[in-house]
């Protein structure tokens, strides 16, 4: 959609504030002394964006129709938006594109974003000025709790770091759980109370949803036109794409699962998705809901008595602590970090992760719950999807790739940390202390998977022998001299120091058989 203007004296030319998709929050920086009657708000779907990585059509598709909501917001707020669509034939399908031909059609005298969350759209905003020879402002996102600089402070000088000594640092700084100086309950993490299985009987949330108004219609056709071809199904698109929706979403997760969101949190169950989870983090990372707000609205359920401490506690360190603290290690760290591969894993991302074949239930039931949610919760894309990347030793890069491409939640800043640092050890042990590496063991304990998987979980070697057994053994074996040192491994590398011979000899035969057949 192209304005055209006629032409205005230096003093009227209006400013441009360039909005991402991500930054659809009415308080976004770029925003905040934003006036109606001369300033002119840009939003752009570009193809630079929805090509980089194949995304899930739904993740397209959220987006898109959060995007365009946006914009009908800040009309209703008296704004003029300039909306360009992705099949706008007059779209150049990039940032830099879309803002240069915007700064021209409105002859505007400055641009002003929000500094973004991928290192390659920095890159390119860098270059903005030069190419549209106005002056570029970039401000600080402040949306997080911990400002880059901030983090940076924090780490200058450590070796390693460990979220714990961060996320006690941010709850004494925002005063989050605290009672006068001290954490509330008298500890900092009640983790201990938490991780139970679920019990075969228990109360589940009702699901919420959000039926497709015509906007989203609008934009599922033009995902499923588009990026049919994408993994991931588009059908039931019922996710939230307006703030007052996911605030209702927010409501929904504190009075029907933030009370048992601390013991369940690593469970798993066949059929049932969501669980205790909240399923706020596409939100909170577009920016329909906030971080402190939805910290906030925990931390009332339990001074109410809505909640307990346990779950109230584990839940508010998800995002003030381990969302702050990714966030920090992706810029501090960045670009480098995206190459790194201290383990030189190198095999090919197999195509099960793509939806082909497999007959371990684990990874079939949590590669079909991405293809038709564009969600899986954390301890599936960590001790099921990720542990098997690890232990197969899959290539960091590809596995990033694909975590990026296929969660509605994905963006690099989030994904790549969590991917590269906490699944692949592939940062030496920078972001946590010891990779997750698990036998089926954990898997079982953690849910009913094996109940229905032709492997038998409790077989290490063997034509029914569960592949995460052998090949977590195999694991240790051939990272034997990169981790044997590694003190958190100690009981581990001691319980394969006990091992014989010949069963050492079947692990590892078995589990180059079932790597070559991959
Ligand atoms: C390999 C891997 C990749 C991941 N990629 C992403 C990603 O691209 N985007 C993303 O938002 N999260 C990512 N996570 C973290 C986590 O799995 C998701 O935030 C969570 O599953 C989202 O579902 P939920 O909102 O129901 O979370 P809940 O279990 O309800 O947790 C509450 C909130 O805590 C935050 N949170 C929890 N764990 C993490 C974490 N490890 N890092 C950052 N924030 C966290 C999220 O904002 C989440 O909404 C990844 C985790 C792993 C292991
Ligand atoms: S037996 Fe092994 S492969 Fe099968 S579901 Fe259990 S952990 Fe997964």
């Amino acid at each position: 959609m192209s304005h055209h203007i006629g032409p205005m004296s230096k003093k009227h030319r209006p400013k441009l504030r360039f909005i991402l998709g991500d930054q659809l929050s009415r308080d976004i920086a770029a925003l905040r002394d934003a006036e109606p009657a001369t300033d002119i708000l840009l939003l752009a779907e570009v193809g630079t964006e929805t090509d980089y990585v194949p995304h899930h059509p739904k993740k397209i598709a959220f987006l898109f129709s959060a995007m365009r909501h946006f914009a009908e917001e800040m009309r209703a707020e008296g704004f003029t938006v300039d909306y360009v669509t992705l099949d706008d034939t007059a779209n150049t399908q990039s940032f830099a594109g879309e803002v240069q031909r915007a700064v021209q059609r409105h002859k505007a005298a400055e641009v002003i974003t929000t500094f973004p969350g991928e290192f390659r759209v920095l890159d390119d905003m860098q270059g903005w000025e030069q190419a549209c020879g106005v002056p570029v402002e970039i401000r600080e996102d402040d949306r997080f709790f911990c400002p880059t600089a901030r983090f940076r402070g924090w780490a200058d000088g450590k070796r390693q770091l460990r979220m714990e000594f961060f996320y006690r640092d941010m709850r004494r700084e925002t005063g989050l759980l605290m009672d006068e100086g001290e954490p509330v309950g008298g500890q900092w993490n009640f983790d201990a109370d938490n991780r139970k299985p679920l019990p075969a009987r228990i109360h589940l949330p009702p699901d919420f949803f959000v039926k497709p108004d015509r906007i989203t219609e609008d934009v599922l056709a033009l995902v499923a036109t588009r990026f049919g071809r994408n993994f991931g199904s588009l059908d039931g698109f019922d996710y939230a794409v307006t703030r007052k929706d996911a605030l209702r979403a927010l409501a929904h997760f504190i009075s029907h699962a933030l009370p048992s969101f601390g013991d369940y949190q690593d469970a798993m169950r066949q059929g049932e998705d969501r669980l205790f989870h909240s399923l706020l983090s596409p939100y909170l990372n577009a920016g329909l809901l906030g971080a402190r707000e939805v910290c906030a609205a925990a931390e009332t359920a339990y001074r109410d008595g809505q909640a307990p401490l346990n779950a109230v506690e584990g839940f508010i360190r998800q995002i003030l602590g381990w969302r702050e603290y990714v966030r920090g290690i992706y810029w501090l760290k960045m670009p480098d970090y995206a190459e790194s591969n201290t383990l030189d894993a190198q095999r090919p991302l197999p195509w099960l992760y793509w939806g082909g074949e497999t007959a371990m239930n684990c990874m079939a039931q949590c590669v079909d719950q991405t293809r038709r949610l564009a969600h899986a919760h954390h301890i599936q894309r960590l001790m099921v999807l990720g542990n098997f990347a690890l232990l197969i030793g899959a290539r960091p890069k590809e596995v990033a790739e694909w975590y990026l491409a296929v969660y509605l939640d994905a963006y690099e800043w989030v994904e790549l940390p969590n991917v590269h640092g906490m699944v692949l050890h592939a940062d030496g042990g920078y972001l946590g202390s010891k990779p997750y590496a698990a036998s089926g063991k954990y898997i079982d304990r953690m849910s009913d998977y094996c109940r229905h998987c032709r492997y038998d979980v409790k077989t290490v070697v063997g034509d029914k022998a569960c592949p995460f057994n052998f090949l977590y053994w195999n694991f240790l074996i051939k990272n034997e001299k990169r981790l044997g040192a590694n003190q958190r491994m100690s009981l581990i590398y001691a319980s394969l120091g006990r091992m014989d011979a010949a069963k050492r000899a079947a692990v590892t035969s078995q589990a180059k058989d079932f790597l070559n057949a991959l």
